[in-house]
């Protein structure tokens, strides 16, 4: 779960990690006098609260003077889409003057097994630049986890990145308040995007980024508490109900693809990239589903207009193919599904009769024999469509 900028300062603020004093404003009406009895000192800087980064460059961070200016803006601001998030809610802080933006995060990183520490003196909005034009101002550094925020990890994050020596003890104490807030809230980021460094030489956070794993939500109430406020996917919810995974992946694709199974899933997935076709949203069957499961599956996922094809993909176990046609076919025939495609691959128990039923619905549905001929008829008949 992805938390929201001022839900995460929230957190960050528990660990006594400097932040900036500000309000939430969520509605146009009182904007302006909630600003006023907020106290707050001018200028204000005005930050959409959306669940995704690179605000700045999308207008989601505007700077404001005065009370009137800064409600003006709200006004404007509330509701604003970026990309693709509505802002329902802004946060009005009080703008820090800073000499520079430095960059800080601890992620969970698979390939060392361990947080992963990423330093870099030249932080902010151009950080991704600075990855690829001088990766030698950023210091990556494995945590180990036995013995935690040691000296020598901060001298070298200040060392190969050229980073001012004298801010080596306020970075480390930064770098263990993140490092804590990272294992105790079962996060998978923890980010820090600008780490400033104001006008008295100190280490303030500007902007923070709180990734919870999803399997620790019911160790965590407060942060189970933020999760109203949050734009959760219709169809990822819609899925969960009924107990499926529906995976968004690309809003640019229009196949949908179903498995049982999360292997073949991904199998399915790596070869219809491989083809160059983009997959919008893929759904976990898992085992057993019903002919009513697998209609209500083909349901959600053409829950999503811009798919106009449906892979589904099955190796028929405790999951039978009769069964799996019979909902296909139920799915198809309803009419949010015209002019959709359908192309179903099924091996194992009841092969034959599935393939009687799809041949005597004459619905839009192409029965395929394994994967790599599947994904070559997907391909033609999204060419032909
Ligand atoms: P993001 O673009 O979504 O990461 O949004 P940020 O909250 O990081 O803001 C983007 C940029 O706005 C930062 O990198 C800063 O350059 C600038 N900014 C945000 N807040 C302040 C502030 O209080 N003072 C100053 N001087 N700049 C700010
Ligand atoms: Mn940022």
């Amino acid at each position: 779960m992805k938390l929201l900028e001022y839900q995460a300062m929230a957190v960050m603020d528990k660990y006594a990690v400097p932040i900036q004093k500000g309000i939430v404003i969520d509605a146009k009406e009182g904007a302006a006098e909630k600003i006023k009895n907020a106290g707050l000192h001018f200028p204000v800087v005005i930050k959409a609260q959306v669940q995704i980064g690179g605000r700045g460059k999308a207008g989601g961070v505007k700077f404001a003077d005065t009370v009137e200016e800064a409600a003006k803006l709200c006004g404007e601001m509330l509701g604003m889409d970026i990309r693709g998030h509505k802002a329902n809610e802004l946060l009005v802080l009080e703008k820090k003057d800073i000499k520079t933006e430095w960059y800080l995060s601890i992620m969970l990183d698979r390939c060392s097994k361990a947080p992963l520490l990423i330093f870099s003196p030249v932080g902010g909005m151009d950080i991704e630049e600075t990855a690829r034009t001088s990766p030698e101002k950023i210091a990556k550094v494995p945590l180990d986890p036995l013995r935690g925020v040691q000296d020598y990890v901060i001298n070298y994050a200040l060392d190969k990145t050229g980073a001012d020596k004298q801010y080596k003890h306020q970075l480390k104490e930064m770098v263990e308040k993140l490092y804590r807030m990272f294992f105790d809230y079962y996060t998978m980021l923890v980010e820090i995007n600008p780490l400033a460094v104001d006008e008295n030489g100190r280490l303030t956070a500007l902007d923070g980024k709180v990734e919870v794993d999803d399997n620790a939500l019911p160790l965590l109430p407060d942060i189970t508490a933020f999760r109203d406020k949050l734009q959760e996917d219709p169809q990822v919810i819609e899925a969960k109900k009924v107990n499926f995974l529906f995976i968004p992946i690309d809003e640019s694709g229009a196949i949908g693809v179903m498995s049982n199974g999360s292997g073949m899933l991904m199998s399915c997935i790596d070869l219809i990239s491989k083809k160059g076709m983009k997959i919008h949203a893929a759904l976990d069957l898992g085992g057993g589903a019903t002919s009513e499961r697998i209609a209500e599956a083909v349901r959600i996922m053409l829950g999503r207009s811009q798919i106009d094809t449906v892979f589904i993909c099955i190796f028929g176990g405790i999951t039978r193919c009769d069964e799996v046609a019979k909902g296909a076919c139920l799915a198809m025939s309803k009419k949010e599904a015209s002019g959709k495609n359908l192309i179903l691959r099924m091996e194992g128990t009841n092969k034959d009769e599935a393939a009687k039923i799809v041949a005597e619905s004459g619905l839009p549905i192409t029965i395929a024999e394994g994967i790599p001929n599947s994904v070559d008829t997907i391909y033609r008949i999204r060419k032909g469509a």
